[in-house]
């Protein structure tokens, strides 16, 4: 049996390696390495694929963020609605655009933003809500759409981990991170849809915004050497398209592969009293960017120690809260209390899951977990 990894990117580029060899040797024999023809076909594919109307990629997930945020013509102090069960991401970029990140509490079963804590931490300078598609499913969209529209709060949802999930937005399924103002993802090699180095991109179906936002990721500009504002330098690179643009063509198959390695999960732990399978949304498809499992009467790090010795690695997404943290200390009250964000950080861990998962390892962490419950 080969060596378990939290992901294994190199045996999944041996699998597709002629079809992405051959799509970046195009690449570098065109020479085009900024902005090539691989860059808008994918803007193209990906516009196609999530049925949005504008695709703008940048350098990466964080850049669409922090773009994402400064087109909404927000003023400091503007006050933005964050999860704090969740990477730190939008967060920092709210702190480093002068805007108040304010922290809501998690839903414990699907570890995404609570919409009724949402309501509760509206103010009259609340202007916008950044929620979370964590670990590969949807937050709460229709009642987070709801309570923005009746507040008129701008949303920008971070589809950093979702990648190709369905939602049932009202009567329409739509895919996540089309559903907001705008969307934004992350093409980091580990990600559902990764590359091989850093990417990003915005997804809206607002033509005006869609502007802005070009303008921003190309220092302001709209043609070269006229800047009508101040902005970025964040580009995907051509090469980075060009492989994207091929394992586009491979993510539904990614996500199948994730959810079966999860099926697998889900029936091999549902039956241990100290084990919470991941609870689902009913809204959402479940696309599997990581397994968390939480694990209950304090022994998620006995249980983790346990399984490293069987050379199983496993790991805490996320062990701090971002209320928590002290790069917010300053900008915000770190101190308020989220308890089930707080429970969340002491219990969850998360599995090997990805596309190149064997059954016999799988056979294998099941076994290394259910061994330590029978102790
Ligand atoms: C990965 C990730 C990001 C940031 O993406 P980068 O490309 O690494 O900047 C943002 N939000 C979430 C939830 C992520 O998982």
């Amino acid at each position: 049996m080969n060596k378990i990894q939290m992901v294994d990117l190199h045996t999944q580029y041996q699998r597709l390696k002629p079809e992405i060899d051959a799509a970046m040797q195009e690449v570098i024999q065109s020479s085009a390495f900024i902005n090539g023809p691989a860059v808008k076909q994918f803007q193209k594919s990906l516009s196609a694929y999530l049925n949005v109307k504008h695709v703008i990629t940048c350098g990466n997930g964080t850049d669409a963020i922090f773009a994402a945020l400064s087109v909404l013509g927000l003023n400091p102090g503007d006050e933005v609605i964050i999860p704090s069960f969740s990477f730190i991401a939008t967060a920092e970029a709210t702190g480093l655009l002068n805007l108040k990140p304010v922290f809501v509490d998690a839903d414990p079963f699907t570890y995404t933003i609570s919409p009724s804590e949402i309501e509760a931490a509206i103010t009259p300078k609340t202007k916008a809500i950044i929620p979370v598609h964590l670990f590969g499913q949807g937050a709460g969209m229709n009642e987070i759409k709801e309570i923005a529209g009746r507040h008129n709060l701008h949303v920008i949802e971070d589809a950093a981990q979702c990648m190709g999930a369905g939602y049932n937005y009202g009567q329409k399924k739509r895919k996540l991170g089309t559903i907001g103002n705008i969307g934004i993802t992350s093409f980091f090699p580990s990600k559902n849809l990764g590359g091989f180095g850093d990417g990003g991109a915005c997804f809206t179906n607002d033509d005006e915004l869609a502007e802005k936002l070009r303008m921003f990721v190309n220092h302001g500009a709209k043609e070269k050497y006229y800047h009508e504002t101040t902005g970025i330098n964040s580009r995907l690179d051509t090469i980075q398209a060009a492989i994207l643009n091929v394992k586009l063509s491979h993510l539904n198959n990614f996500n199948l592969q994730r959810r079966e390695v999860a099926g697998f999960y889900d029936n091999a732990f549902k039956n241990i009293d100290e084990i919470d399978i991941p609870g689902r949304n009913p809204d959402s498809e479940h696309v599997f960017h990581q397994y968390v499992i939480k694990v209950k009467n304090g022994k998620r790090d006995d249980l983790r120690e346990w399984l490293k010795n069987k050379n199983i690695p496993s790991m805490v997404y996320y062990p701090v809260a971002l209320h928590k943290q002290k790069a917010f200390e300053k900008l915000t009250d770190i101190n308020t209390n989220l308890p089930v964000s707080e429970m969340l950080t002491r219990e969850v861990l998360a599995l090997p899951i990805h596309t190149e998962i064997t059954h016999e390892q799988l056979e294998y962490i099941k076994n290394g977990v259910i061994s330590f419950f029978n102790q």
